[in-house]
């Protein structure tokens, strides 16, 4: 959108200074998969993409899936989505057995995949049929 500089803190705290290594290096290789040269490049990309909260589309609907095979039962997506989201995550009785998103619930925050450590095991999946569009401006008649 037009920063200069990205700040984290929540991320430094769980995993401590070494992330930032991390960082470095993943954004080194999402710069290198698309032929960037620096991190400048990146700087006002998404500003094409900005619209006013106004004009979403309130029709469109994702939900997160677990995939019970990969899941290695760590738990942390339900740690985040109990305390920092929806509650809509359900830890089976028996510790065996995967997590499941109750996704009549589920609102599609993103947050328990951005915490669980194995890659894809959990994906956003898109639920609406993706033919309407309804906005607020539309329902409360807000002018453009
Ligand atoms: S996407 Fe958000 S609301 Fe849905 S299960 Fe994950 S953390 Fe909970
Ligand atoms: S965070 Fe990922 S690996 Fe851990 S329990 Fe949840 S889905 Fe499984």
């Amino acid at each position: 959108m037009g920063s200069t500089t990205v700040q984290v803190c929540t991320t430094v705290m769980h995993h401590g200074f070494r992330i930032v290594g991390d960082m470095i290096d993943g954004l080194t290789n999402y710069l290198d998969e698309r032929g960037l040269a620096s991190v400048n490049d990146l700087i006002g990309q998404t500003v094409p993409r900005f619209v006013d909260w106004n004009d979403l589309n309130l029709d469109y609907a994702v939900v997160a899936r677990i995939d019970p095979e990969s899941c290695i039962r760590c738990n942390k997506c339900y740690i985040a989505c109990e305390d920092a989201a929806h509650q809509c995550i359900d830890r089976p009785a028996d510790p065996l057995l995967a997590p499941v998103v109750d996704e009549e619930h589920c609102v599609g925050c993103n947050l328990c995949a951005m915490v669980c450590p194995v890659q894809d095991c959990i994906t956003m999946v898109r639920t609406d049929a993706g033919d309407t569009v309804h906005t607020w401006r539309e329902r409360l008649s807000v002018p453009s």
